[in-house]
């Protein structure tokens, strides 16, 4: 078990390079979501911490921009090796406070590495344009600029990589930062600032404050100074932050809620989809916002999909992240499983037939089992909302026009799965299913490499690919005249 002295598990704000208490001295418990018990504390911070650590950004902004390219590479570069080289102390750190299973975390650590890498190589690729001028004496430029201080607010669910793809392309573009890390999981965000001190980034170009989201968030949207916010988690919030960011026209990435469908064809190959169901279902016990929400399947392959996936959910081993084997960890939280509980009534209540789980797992505290609900139909509460949960429920369908209306019929448009064997099939469905991200025969399509995102209310902008680093650079057109040419 990670000791208390870990060199990542900060308990104080970093602002201005100082590591800092909250200026009333007031704490926020974190507690590990296996075992119920607390791990420490962190500062509960409001609206005087978080203007300093804005105005903390906006004084290192000024140098940070001017810093050549080549050099914030190389920072970024050596942040990669340190992440690398402490992947396991790191790893441990995430799965203590956030629950996934060691392997995840490792993961997950590797992942946030690689985006730093990603980034690091796409800010020396923020290319503008010289255009042909319509003018015999003026020439025109097209040049990319650091937006300013940019305002992360990231999640419980990947503590680290929700971070990595905010931080990381900021940095790479000239940006300097404020983050507020979930309340839940604030060590794997503050474990950042303990990285980027120690690699030399200069005081005040990341700054990080934990405390109360609200306070937090209010100070950010107002301040004049902050020219960008991007954020991940509720679509709730979502909206909420942008409403109050219109206030000073702020730039805003939105990474929102999902509601993925998952189709199954008859002319699938079952074990494969299967195969990639187990992964877009069970990842992080279900906590993802690309998680399949609903299972549609044709009628042909109904029965033989939901045995074999009942038959792959009830081998998952349960147990906390830590212990070795472990494949499903617990949920978050016990509201958390509350959600999950009022899933399943409410689809049994209505005709919904539990293949396996169904209910809390035997281990007690936040555990669940992994659950396979058939008979699904579209007066389920899980038609329409997030579940964040090990619950697949699998609906029956019969045509393929039917299939892709049910899957379009949600107001959230982030990833979307389907299975086929036929080629024209796979380009009329990809084409009708109205999703940011498509996995065509594929249940696991999140790399550093493409474009990560959503439509609808699912959210605005791209992080990763070379799209990601767009949303931190402000376009600048100047026009050269007088030249006399
Ligand atoms: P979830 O339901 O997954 O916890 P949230 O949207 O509530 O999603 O949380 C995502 C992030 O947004 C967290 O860091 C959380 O603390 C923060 N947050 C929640 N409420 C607010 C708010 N009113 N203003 C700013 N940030 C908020």
């Amino acid at each position: 078990m990670l000791q208390k002295t870990s060199q990542f598990m900060r308990e104080a704000n970093f602002i201005g390079g100082e590591w800092v208490k909250a200026d009333s001295g007031a704490t926020i418990d974190v507690t590990n979501p296996a075992t119920g018990l607390k791990i420490g504390t962190v500062p509960k911070s409001g609206k005087a911490e978080t203007r300093r650590a804005i105005e903390a950004a906006e004084t290192a902004f000024h140098s940070w921009k001017k810093t050549s390219v080549l050099e914030r590479h190389k920072l970024l570069r050596k942040l990669h090796d340190a992440i690398m080289d402490n992947q396991q102390s790191l790893a441990e750190l995430l799965t203590m406070e956030q629950g996934k299973s060691l392997t995840e975390a490792k993961g997950e650590i590797a992942i946030s590495a690689a985006y730093v890498l990603w980034f690091a190589e796409e800010g020396r690729r923020a290319y503008g344009d010289v255009v042909p001028s319509p003018w015999a004496d003026r020439r025109i430029l097209v040049t990319k600029e650091p937006t300013g201080v940019v305002a992360a607010i990231t999640p419980w669910n990947f503590p680290s990589s929700m971070l990595s793809r905010k931080l990381a392309p900021a940095l790479a573009a000239g940006c300097t930062t404020v983050v507020k890390p979930a309340s839940q999981t604030p060590y794997s965000g503050l474990a950042w600032g303990a990285l980027c001190e120690e690699v030399g980034f200069p005081k005040g170009v990341v700054n990080i404050v934990t405390g109360s989201a609200g306070e937090i968030g209010d100070e950010i949207c107002a301040n004049p100074l902050v020219k960008k916010i991007t954020f991940t988690g509720s679509t709730e919030v979502g909206k909420m932050l942008m409403a109050k960011a219109a206030a000073t026209v702020k730039k805003v990435s939105m990474e929102l809620g999902g509601n993925a469908p998952f189709l199954v064809f008859d002319d699938a190959d079952v074990d494969r989809a299967v195969e990639g169901a187990m992964v877009a279902k069970y990842r992080n016990s279900g906590q993802t916002c690309v998680c399949t929400n609903r299972f549609f399947v044709q009628a042909g392959v109904y029965d033989a999909f939901v045995e074999k996936l009942a038959e792959a959910s009830r081998k998952l081993k349960v147990g906390p992240g830590l212990e070795d084997g472990t494949q499903q960890g617990p949920l978050i939280d016990g509201k958390a499983v509350e959600k999950v509980e009022e899933f399943v009534s409410d689809a049994t209540a209505k005709g919904g037939r539990v293949v396996t789980g169904g209910k809390r797992h035997a281990l007690g505290g936040s555990f669940f089992e992994p659950t396979v609900i058939a008979d699904a139909k579209p007066d389920m509460m899980f038609m329409k909302e997030e579940i964040f949960g090990p619950i697949a429920p699998v609906f029956k369908f019969e045509t393929e026009e039917e299939a892709v209306r049910l899957a379009n019929d949600t107001e959230f448009g982030l990833a979307c799965y389907f299975y086929t064997g036929n080629l024209a099939r796979a380009f009329r469905v990809m084409e009708g299913l109205k999703y940011g991200m498509v996995g065509v025969n594929e249940g696991l399509i999140t790399t550093v490499e493409a474009p990560f995102g959503g439509v609808k209310e699912s959210g605005i902008g791209r992080e990763g690919g070379h799209q990601g680093i767009e949303d931190y650079l402000d376009t600048k057109y100047v026009c050269i005249g007088g030249l006399g040419i």
